[in-house]
């Protein structure tokens, strides 16, 4: 057993709000700068939908991951040959287009313009070359909230029943906020001829060393969910770092920190290193139960011994036996990988959305068994697309966290209703009273310090001595400022 510890992000879809504070947090304090000015480390995108960068989901364009080649995993797009000969093109590359062209307003012609009959206009300006621009084709949310429209739903590639397009009271909507996944099995890290990408030991974040990068941009083809970008300014690649300035102190990532609509949960997962490989070998179907096998039990002696073996710090050991993380993913079982047929195993995991909670229009309201929301197979959002987007297509998988989600409402409607608390509800979904109690507050009144459970890495913040002194990072932590 090979114990490692990594820091991991949860959201809950049912409470994003789209409202992206996220993407302009991350945006103002990472990418805000020559060359980034495409770059959305963190975005979020209407589903169904074609997303940013287009149709990113669609590995028969671009050719990103991993896949299952008998006993070993190999990346799609490149072998040794492949990658000698790909080496000055990249054909399988997402283009400008793909992404959009970053502009920019003239506002100091508002100002500056001479006098004339007509009102002045700030006029649109490319943010790359400077040139003015006629029309602009393309934003970063281009078809945000438009999932309605057949136009953008139709483009979707896990949205095969087309029928639900063709009809308007079937259609639904969701947001889906994505960042770096800082995977297990990073198909980045594996094509990068110059091993500028790295995924660093101590708690597994994705970095890439600006001062190896050769910009060969093997990284934006490999990575499946396209979240490598290249900045054209300096010739390098750049991705998302997980805020790790933020959380080495103990602090939540930006885009956690601003989410408005408190989905994001951060913590610590231990896990197996040794069983990656054999788990990603496993057809797509079974691939959310191993991932779920890779990750261990916190609260188990052996394998706490076992990671402190490996350098694990009790501090760390103690925030992956709180984490949030931990209950979701694998004690409930309520969070689900994105796309994990791409077999990079990537840490970022999500709750499905039950929402909206309203059947089909034009139903009879079939209700589920106890009460007072719609049967699963009635809710909007079909299983059977959730399950292409978060469980290799496994519908029984998708089902099972629904249901819990259902039985979970049910139950705490009544008793905040003062109606007789019906377990039942809760153990024909594998749930108990104590369950209940733990996700209610997860999912609603749980504050900051119980969605993001981070363990500080700088030395200062470890040492119990500094950590209750009257200067500097104590005094922030004693009083909650800089949070
Ligand atoms: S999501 Fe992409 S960029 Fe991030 S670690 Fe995984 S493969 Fe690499
Ligand atoms: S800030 Fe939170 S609620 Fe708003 S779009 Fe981002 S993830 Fe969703």
């Amino acid at each position: 057993m090979d114990v490692r510890a990594q820091l991991v992000m949860v959201f809950n879809l049912d409470k994003c709000i789209g409202c992206h504070a996220c993407s302009i947090s991350c945006k103002n304090i990472w990418t805000d700068r020559k060359g980034a000015e495409y770059m959305w480390w963190n975005n979020v995108e209407t589903k169904p939908g074609v997303g940013y960068p287009k149709k990113w989901e669609d590995q028969k364009v671009f050719k990103g991951g991993w896949v299952a080649d008998g006993k070993n995993l190999r990346l799609r797009a490149m072998g040794k040959g492949g990658t000698l000969l790909s080496m000055f093109f990249q054909p399988n590359m997402p283009k400008l287009e793909d992404y959009y062209e970053p502009f920019d307003f003239d506002y100091g012609n508002l100002y500056g313009a001479k006098e004339g009959n007509d009102q002045p206009v700030a006029e649109v300006f490319s943010q790359i070359s400077g040139e003015k621009m006629a029309e602009i084709k393309g934003g970063p949310n281009w078809d945000d909230d438009l999932s309605g429209s057949p136009l953008y739903a139709a483009e979707d590639i896990n949205l095969d029943d087309r029928k639900i397009i063709e009809e308007y009271d079937t259609m639904f909507m969701q947001y889906l906020p994505r960042i770096c996944n800082h995977c297990l099995n990073p198909a980045c890290v594996a094509s990068c001829p110059s091993r500028a990408i790295y995924k660093r030991g101590e708690d597994g974040v994705v970095l890439v060393d600006q001062n190896v990068c050769k910009g060969w941009r093997f990284c934006t083809s490999a990575c499946p969910y396209k979240k490598v970008y290249f900045n054209w300014n300096s010739g390098k690649a750049e991705k998302c770092i997980f805020c790790f300035p933020r959380t080495e102190t103990g602090q939540c990532n930006a885009c956690a920190h601003s989410c408005v609509g408190r989905i994001r949960y951060v913590g610590v997962l231990l896990y197996d290193a040794e069983q990656v490989e054999q788990a990603l070998l496993k057809p797509d179907d079974q691939l959310v139960e191993a991932h779920r096998a890779v990750i261990l039990d916190p609260r188990d002696e052996s394998i706490r011994d076992a990671a402190r073996k490996n350098g694990v710090s009790e501090q760390w050991l103690e925030a992956a036996e709180k984490s949030p993380v931990y209950a979701l993913v694998k004690e409930f079982g309520l969070a689900l990988p994105l796309h994990p047929e791409f077999r990079t195993m990537p840490m970022a995991y999500y709750i499905p959305s039950l929402s909206p909670v309203l059947s089909t229009l034009g139903d009879t309201h079939e209700l589920a068994e106890h009460g007072t929301f719609p049967a699963l197979e009635k809710l909007r959002a079909p299983i059977g697309y959730l399950a292409s987007l978060l469980a290799g297509g496994n519908r029984e998988v998708v089902a099972s966290v629904l249901a819990k989600l259902i039985a979970l409402r049910g139950y705490m409607r009544g008793r905040n209703l003062n109606e007789p608390a019906d377990e039942a509800i809760l153990k024909g979904a594998g749930l108990d009273e104590a369950a209940a109690g733990r996700l209610y507050r997860l999912f609603t009144i749980g504050g900051h310090d119980e969605r993001n459970i981070i363990p500080p890495q700088q030395r200062e913040e470890q040492d119990p001595h500094t950590r209750k002194g009257a200067s500097g990072f104590g005094i922030l932590k004693k009083t909650g400022r800089g949070r």
